[in-house]
């Protein structure tokens, strides 16, 4: 699905050389490296505040203690997201409220958002799944109405870009009153381990949240809150200062690969391809919003599983993200949710397929991939 030697490859050297510095500094906890990654990602997204930490998880549950989430507060997100989303709202005992997605997206559905607010809500979080952005005019718009907070989860779409409705451009994750993001491996800007982050343009969440990732301290060995121990190290700071650089032209590689998936697949009656909401097309050489962490299609005349059966036996790996809506995982499965209410994600569970999706992907790859898939559903 990824190929993370091939782009190793390319900042070798510079990591390399990067790691050995740091082996001989011995600072391996709050080296200088992640003071400059810190520093490097605040401008590259163009927000106040990055603050890092251990993986894409924490960073989501610290952005709910920050915000000063209390046990009841219900939380809405996207029901078809991969699991961390919910999992942190559940540790903390706040009340998940899943709601449905839209069917060309697989982002969290609005309309559904509104639906499913009550008194109790404090906040949502929209996932921007598949390195797209969820509808963020509507949501900002609905939280300003209801007086909620937004939490982004920007795990899947940095560097990615939203355009909202008066014409202006931001950077995903930077949009509501604070975002996470995850530096795992295989996501569009990834460390050679765990790591993540927290972006926040306001000035007090991101002195509390600092206090939180490092044992409630605001002062040494002084501590006003229950916090976690959750750090990015020095060596991922320095794999990812490299990265850094490089990340628009990886997301504009995958765009190039995702744009050959897209024109060899037009016009197929049982394949649909991405929607890209913000209006780039195929024919487009450059997209400055969808990012593609995944390249995902719909198949919809019933042979999805068949078909990963099909590219498993002929090598081609490919991914079913996600197979199971989160409101019938055993975890989160609750009385208060109605099927009638999960229409879309009950649909995208079993149709939905994610090829090869990354910055090393050529000509001949997607042609042998995207024939075979052709091919395939068509017999
Ligand atoms: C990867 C991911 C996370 C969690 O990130 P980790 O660094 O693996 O903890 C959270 N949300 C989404 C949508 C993700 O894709």
């Amino acid at each position: 699905m990824v190929d993370l030697k091939g782009q190793y490859e390319g900042i070798k050297t510079e990591v390399n050389e990067a790691i050995a510095e740091i082996l001989d500094s011995s600072a391996f906890i709050n080296g200088p490296h992640v003071h400059a990654f810190q520093n490097e990602l605040e401008e590259y997204l163009g927000v106040k505040h990055v603050i890092p930490c251990a993986n894409g998880t924490d960073a989501l549950q610290i952005c709910m203690m920050g915000l000063g989430l209390q046990p009841g507060d219900e939380v809405i997100t996207a029901d078809f997201t991969f699991a961390a989303t919910v999992e942190v709202i559940g540790l903390l005992q706040l009340t998940p409220v899943l709601v449905d997605v839209e069917p060309d997206t697989f982002n969290i559905n609005v309309e559904a958002i509104e639906k499913a607010i009550t008194p109790k809500t404090k906040a949502i979080v929209p996932v921007h799944l598949f390195g797209q952005c969820a509808d963020m005019d509507g949501i900002m718009e609905l939280a300003k109405k209801h007086d909620l907070y937004v939490i982004e989860d920007n795990a899947q779409a940095i560097g990615g870009s939203y355009f909202s409705k008066d014409g202006s451009k931001q950077k995903a994750g930077s949009i509501g009153h604070v975002g996470a993001t995850s530096f795992f491996p295989s996501k569009n800007l990834g460390c050679y381990g765990d790591g993540g982050a927290i972006f926040t343009n306001d000035d007090d969440l991101a002195h509390t949240i600092r206090g939180i990732v490092n044992h409630g301290m605001y002062k040494r060995y002084y501590h006003d809150v229950v916090g976690v121990n959750s750090r990015l190290d020095s060596i991922q700071a320095a794999v990812l200062r490299a990265k850094l650089p490089k990340l628009d032209l990886y997301n504009q590689k995958r765009w190039e690969a995702a744009a050959k998936y897209s024109k060899a697949f037009k016009g197929q009656a049982h394949i649909v391809a991405p929607k890209i909401s913000c209006g780039c097309d195929t024919e487009k050489s450059v997209c400055d919003c969808h990012v593609f962490h995944q390249y995902t299609l719909r198949i919809t005349n019933g042979k999805r599983d068949e078909l990963v059966q099909h590219l498993n036996d002929n090598n081609v790996p490919c991914g079913v993200y996600y197979p199971v809506p989160l409101h019938k995982q055993k975890a989160y499965a609750d009385d208060r949710y109605n099927e009638d209410d999960f229409p879309v994600t009950n649909q995208l569970v079993n149709e939905v397929i994610s090829l090869p999706m990354h910055t090393e992907l050529d000509d001949e790859q997607i042609e042998y991939i995207t024939n075979l898939v052709i091919d395939f559903v068509n017999k």
